[in-house]
């Protein structure tokens, strides 16, 4: 056997992990070790570029770690995507999770993150629907057919079973009839109903996922319906108006919500027009708000959670590294007990 090696899991190899553990309560945990000030989330490495077809295409890297009592985990996500891949039949991002061995600090496993990384975002949605959803809902809208999509679909029969009605929107026609033809073979007991427009499906449901590439904001807050919820996933769909006028607004991690003006609501809080719960109030000219605090927070009850009353509550996720770390590091504990996963030597 070589000095060195590592273990690679492909997807079949991750699905058969992703069997043996709730990434909810995963997802969950990480939260709260972020809360309790047990994490660490460097600066992300972000290349962006033009493929020869014009369309938008980067690489993220993402490492992160974990202070656990027992140990400490640290792992990187690397997730590539171009937006046109979707028309060579391909998913739009694709990439490998790593985790290192803590003590010789070599990657000592390495996944298949498309999946893996769809279904740890999705996981976050359902704990911020378990904290700070309605306290009843009978039925979920999805904007954008892709992916992500799925992930939320796959993760909602497992959290909320009673949820069985689902509307979705999508720009393509012909991904949303995709989605709803793969929701009929997985899922056959939701029923997915295909809106006309984005403003039918957001009134459609009380609880609404963003789920697109939309750079440009088209979500007014006259769209929303008392009571509602919204999964600001994509981050890039809800007008301002919707932030300054939601009855609350929760975050993952608000440095990296702040680092980036490209999204809405960091340039928001750039532009001093929403403020971070304990700086300043917002500005006395024009309409302004406090970001109300951090899931994470939320769950160890560090700040209260807000459900939707009288108006609306938003989740904003950035989307962190610490939670693909939490997940790669269950993978990677599942994989051994299994015993799958193929063996690579490298010297
Ligand atoms: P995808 O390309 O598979 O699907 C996106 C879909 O959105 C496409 O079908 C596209 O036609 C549709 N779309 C684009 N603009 C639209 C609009 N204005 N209205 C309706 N539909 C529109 O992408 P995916 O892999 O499912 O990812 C979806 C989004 O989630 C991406 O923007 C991605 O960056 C984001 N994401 C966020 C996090 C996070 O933690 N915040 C994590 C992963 C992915």
């Amino acid at each position: 056997m070589s000095q060195e090696s590592l273990l690679f899991l492909n997807r079949p190899a991750v699905l058969a992990c992703l069997e043996k553990f709730d990434p909810v309560e995963v997802v969950a945990e990480v939260l709260r070790d972020q809360a309790a000030g047990r994490t660490e989330i460097p600066t992300e490495g972000y290349l962006p570029w033009r493929n020869g077809n014009g369309a938008y295409s980067r690489a993220i890297a993402m490492l992160g770690a974990l202070h656990r009592e027992t140990s400490s985990v640290y792992g990187m996500k690397l997730i590539n995507a171009a937006v046109d891949n979707p028309s060579r039949g391909i998913e739009r991002a694709g990439g490998l999770s790593f985790a290192f061995n803590p003590e010789t600090a070599r990657p000592e496993l390495i996944a298949e993150a498309g999946y893996l990384s769809a279904i740890r975002t999705a996981a976050y949605t359902m704990v911020s629907l378990r904290e700070l959803g309605p306290e009843q809902w009978d039925g979920l809208t999805l904007i954008g057919t892709g992916a992500l999509a799925r992930a939320h679909l796959d993760l909602l029969v497992r959290n909320f079973p009673e949820v069985r009605r689902v509307t979705v929107f999508d720009l393509s026609a012909e991904r949303s009839a995709q989605l709803v033809a793969w929701a009929a073979g997985q899922h056959p007991q939701l029923t997915v109903a295909v809106a006309a427009s984005a403003a039918e499906a957001v009134s459609a449901s009380p609880v609404t996922v963003t789920l697109t590439t939309s750079d440009d904001p088209y979500v007014p807050a006259s769209w929303i319906r008392p009571g509602s919820f919204l999964a600001h996933v994509s981050l890039g769909d809800l007008t301002e108006e919707v932030f300054l006028g939601a009855e609350a607004v929760f975050g993952d991690d608000l440095d990296l919500i702040e680092e980036n003006p490209r999204r809405i609501l960091g340039r928001l809080l750039q532009e001093g027009r929403v403020t971070r719960p304990g700086t300043a109030a917002a500005p006395a000219t024009g309409p302004g708000r406090t970001v109300d605090g951090t899931l994470g927070q939320v769950l160890l009850g560090l700040v209260p959670a807000v459900r939707p009353s009288t108006g609306y509550v938003v989740s904003n996720p950035f989307g962190m590294s610490i939670l693909d770390v939490g997940m790669i590091d269950a993978v990677r504990r599942t994989a051994v007990e299994l015993g799958v996963g193929q063996r690579l030597d490298l010297l």
